[in-house]
């Protein structure tokens, strides 16, 4: 099979390196891909939320599978123009893309399924919307309804905080995805993310994890993408996660195949769990990073075959073969992310890190310059390990962050410490 997987992050890094084990792939390319990409897969330069230019390069390269990444290209329609090509398409339809592109889409798709999520109030209107804030008081969370990079989100101790939230947002802060604002009830609770496989009516759960959106250690510091993730999440019970397919999983994805949208590729519930009760934070329409990197880590080579059947409609045909382990990821960023941060910085001792099925250092924003890799983004290396504990992870993983030799970089120390 000739694959194609878009995106250029360590989760595609660690997509390509999970998919390149299967004896089923021939060719793989990635588009745009990185400097780590680079050491297993071809690299192509692409402009990946073009589908037309997607479907070309696939018809030049006789590509039989396509595997997308980011949101990005999936909220742009690529899945779409792609499959009206007669590809086999691993990734949602546009339509099927509100469910991360538009908070007030997937209130409403709560609402009309009865899943279990915060309470909220949705405002266009400055003087409503600071009217609803003083009446719910504080805390609050005040979110731009489309898409804002993870900074559309405020979550508002005080009621102070939460005006100034909606005055932003709605000035143009993130111009038109703040256009529209969603005030919720604050859920009190622990974090944790579900993902399911899904090919329009059957659900397959393929895993949880946890990660820690938080700079510095003890969970301090600003928001990031995330700087580190393990998986299994030990706070999604078997029966929790019962009832999350039960209760908001399945009545989404049934609700979404009843609105003639139905939902083909990776869904990604972020749940808040209290008491034993999961409810809906978000949806995200593909996988998270770093957390794919933990998935990919624990599922290794099958994870083709998966993707391949939900792409073709046959996910009822497949069972993911889970070994009993755990998978740990950190986060290697380059010093003064999520703020400015230089670029261009060498980091050395790489090479001499084992990469094996349990141990691999996926790479986010990275580049090859005279032969010497670099960082280039805010979050460059993932180092990844599974163990038979979360401890043996653990312990494996910084092992190879204190063996990687890199100046300018910064991660925590503690990833983990609440299932520790
Ligand atoms: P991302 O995709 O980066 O996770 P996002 O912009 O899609 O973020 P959300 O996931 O909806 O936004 O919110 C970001 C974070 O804010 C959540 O992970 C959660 O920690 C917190 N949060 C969101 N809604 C609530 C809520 N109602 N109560 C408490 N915390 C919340």
């Amino acid at each position: 099979m000739n694959i194609l997987i878009l995106g250029g992050g360590g989760r595609e890094h660690s997509l390509a390196w999970a998919v390149k084990q299967n004896p089923k792939c021939d060719r793989l390319i990635v588009a745009p891909g990185n400097a780590g990409i680079a050491q297993i897969a071809e690299c192509a330069a692409l402009n990946i939320e073009d589908g037309d230019v997607v479907a070309g390069f696939c018809a030049d390269n006789a590509v039989d599978f396509v595997i997308i990444g980011p949101e990005a290209p999936l909220a742009a329609g690529v899945a779409d123009v792609l499959r009206s090509n007669g590809l086999v398409v691993f990734g949602c339809s546009q339509a099927a893309a509100q469910l991360e592109s538009s908070k007030s889409f997937t209130k409403a798709i709560c609402d009309a399924c009865d899943a279990p999520t915060a309470r909220y109030g949705h405002f266009t209107d400055a003087k409503a919307a600071h009217d609803y804030v003083t009446a719910q008081g504080a805390p609050i969370v005040i979110k731009a309804d489309g898409l804002a990079a993870g900074k559309g989100v405020v979550v508002a101790m005080d009621i102070d905080t939460a005006h100034t939230a909606v005055d932003d947002m709605l000035g143009g802060q993130f111009g038109d995805a703040g256009a529209e604002v969603l005030i919720e009830d604050f859920m009190d609770g622990e974090e944790a993310s579900f993902f399911v496989l899904c090919d329009g009516t059957t659900v397959l759960p393929v895993g949880t994890a946890q990660d820690h959106k938080r700079a510095f250690d003890g969970d301090n510091g600003p928001n990031t993408g995330g700087m580190g993730a393990y998986s299994p999440a030990p706070v999604l019970t078997e029966d929790i996660v019962t009832i999350a397919l039960r209760d908001i999983v399945e009545p989404t994805v049934a609700e979404m195949a009843k609105r003639g949208t139905p939902f083909q590729g990776i869904l990604y519930a972020g749940l808040m769990i209290k008491d034993g009760l999961p409810r809906l934070v978000e949806y995200n329409v593909r996988f998270g990073d770093p957390e794919c990197q933990v998935l990919m880590m624990r599922l290794g080579g099958q994870i083709l075959d998966l993707l391949h059947a939900c792409a073709e409609n046959r996910l009822s045909d497949v069972t993911p073969n889970w070994a009993d382990d755990h998978a740990m990821t950190v986060v290697m960023a380059a010093k003064g992310y999520p703020g400015a941060y230089e670029k261009g910085s060498q980091i050395n001792n790489l090479i001499a890190l084992s990469e094996t099925s349990s141990e691999m250092t996926f790479h986010a924003g990275t580049a090859t310059k005279d032969g010497q890799i670099v960082a280039t983004g805010g979050r460059v290396l993932n180092v990844t390990a599974r163990g038979a504990t979360l401890k043996d992870a653990h312990a494996k993983v910084y092992a190879m962050v204190h063996h990687i030799d890199w100046p300018d970089g910064f991660y925590r120390t503690d990833i983990g410490y609440r299932a520790l």
